[in-house]
């Protein structure tokens, strides 16, 4: 039984300094509830909106990255519906029929799938605001005597994604948004790594049956185990001989399943119209050839680049070209620190460890990539050791301390005296004289004296001179 996925995908523009409509900022996060408001998010009656020009920018480079067509004109429709979230009882958004037209039509997005690519369709591209947040004090909307709403959010600008029905899997819909979370920070339109970054709805049926639309999940994670529970519910639905009912479903993150929602209301019901406040923009030649004049390096072509030039594998490229803060650290590092394999292998594997066990923002690297130069360069002048590496790695990143600095007050240099390690090899030998035996007869039991001579310096002496010594003593 083939899966058919569509997804609808709205990206909070969170890298402007403003709301869609007016002049209230955009960092909502940081900000008291109801601070950033003005009549004109808060809908009072009056208010007029003025279109924020850098959300069209950003959009035309969405649309440009993703190879859609821009409508010539830019029509903001009012899409009515009621709801405490939504002081005007619409939301201005876009349409695509009645004369009214998407921001951009068509495109693609292509993702990497189990070793080959695969080519996934957008149906359009549409500017939206975003309503406002509800919150409920007991989390359960059905629990809780009271809700919250916070118009922070009210008026923050949304691009909406729409793909056709290509996607086939979980699997394919996470390598999907991962790719065009990627994109949309390179393309400086969102940091999608801050809470609400971004929603999904995701269209989900089996060959020859009805379709179920699941709304609002939040994250990654989610969506993948919306996808997979909704899959098994209807799979099991038709082995049972039953059919699946056209429905709109919502996912309940906290207890894992998706459950029927209010009764979804037809496109009429919505009553959309162009929003009289807003005449037509036109997006002219000119404008698009500029915005294209000024794209960023796109990730894809990054990613190429670091295979290319710093001969990378291509998992170690995709990871370090993940995120725009994280490839430009690889780079600044690189002018400090020549080999790149070594230092893609340390961002990915402890870097990247220390960033993730804090949060995963890069708000939390305070360590400038000179350091983590340096620090690499230590190991390979054998002025420390691995071990001692990663243990100062968390005090070089989080706190910027300085590594030679560290090495010098902690006393951490790697211990390669040869007088030194002989007398601690001396000390091992008499303490463990039944070991001693042992590693003559059988080879393997060397590494057993070695790690008592590590373990004497907390992993400070050079292990090569280490085990020669050992090894000469044993011959002795
Ligand atoms: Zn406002
Ligand atoms: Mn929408």
């Amino acid at each position: 039984m083939r899966s058919i996925i569509g997804i609808e995908l709205h990206i909070q523009v969170n890298r402007v300094g403003s709301k869609l409509f007016c002049s209230c900022p955009t960092n909502y996060y940081s900000a008291e509830a109801n601070r950033n408001t003005c009549p004109v998010c808060l809908g009072l009656p009056g208010s007029l909106p003025v279109v924020n020009y850098s959300v069209i920018e950003k959009a035309t480079r969405l649309a440009l990255a993703l190879s859609s067509r821009i409508s010539g004109s830019l029509i903001f429709v009012r899409k009515h519906y009621f709801y405490p979230d939504l002081p005007k009882n619409y939301q201005i958004s876009q349409y695509d029929r009645a004369g009214m037209v998407p921001f951009a039509s068509g495109g693609y997005l292509d993702i990497g799938f189990g070793g080959s690519s695969k080519r996934i369709r957008i149906r359009r591209i549409n500017i939206e605001e975003d309503p406002a947040k509800i919150s409920y004090p007991e989390g359960d909307p059905l629990k809780s005597p009271y809700s919250l709403i916070d118009y922070n959010r009210s008026g923050m600008p949304l691009l909406e994604i729409v793909t056709e029905a290509d996607m086939e899997s979980s699997k394919e819909v996470r390598a999907f948004l991962e790719k065009i979370l990627t994109l949309v920070d390179y393309l400086d339109i969102c940091d999608p790594d801050l809470e609400g970054a971004f929603r999904v709805d995701a269209n989900i049926s089996i060959e020859g049956g009805e379709r179920v639309e699941v709304k609002n999940i939040g994250s990654l994670r989610d969506v993948e185990k919306a996808i997979n529970y909704e899959l098994t519910r209807q799979r099991n639905i038709i082995r049972a001989g039953g059919s699946v009912k056209r429905e709109t479903r919502h996912w309940d993150s906290a207890r894992g399943v998706t459950v029927t929602s209010r009764a979804k209301e037809y496109e009429e019901d919505y009553r959309y119209f162009p929003d009289p406040d807003l005449p037509p923009i036109e997006i002219t030649k000119e404008f698009i050839d500029n915005v294209s004049s000024n794209m960023p390096e796109l990730p894809w072509v990054r990613a190429e680049r670091f295979i290319e030039s710093y001969g990378l594998s291509r998992y170690e490229a995709n990871v370090l070209t993940s995120r725009r803060w994280l490839a430009d650290y690889f780079e600044n590092a690189l002018k400090y620190y020549g080999n790149p394999s070594k230092l893609a292998d340390l961002l990915i594997n402890d870097f990247l460890g220390i960033v993730n066990e804090h949060g995963g923002s890069p708000r939390v690297v305070k360590g400038s990539p000179d350091k983590v130069g340096k620090l690499l360069s230590f190991l390979d002048r054998g002025v420390i050791s691995i071990k001692i590496l990663k243990q100062i790695l968390p005090d070089v990143v989080l706190r910027d301390l300085d590594p030679e600095e560290i090495i010098r007050s902690r006393g951490l240099d790697v211990i390669s005296d040869r007088s030194v390690i002989e007398k601690l090899v001396d000390e091992v030998f008499r303490e463990n004289p039944k070991a001693v035996e042992d590693a003559k007869k059988n080879p393997k039991a060397i590494n057993f004296l070695i790690g008592k001579v590590m373990a004497k310096t907390r992993g400070k002496a050079h292990p090569a001179i280490v085990r020669e010594v050992v090894a000469r003593k044993l011959r002795e």
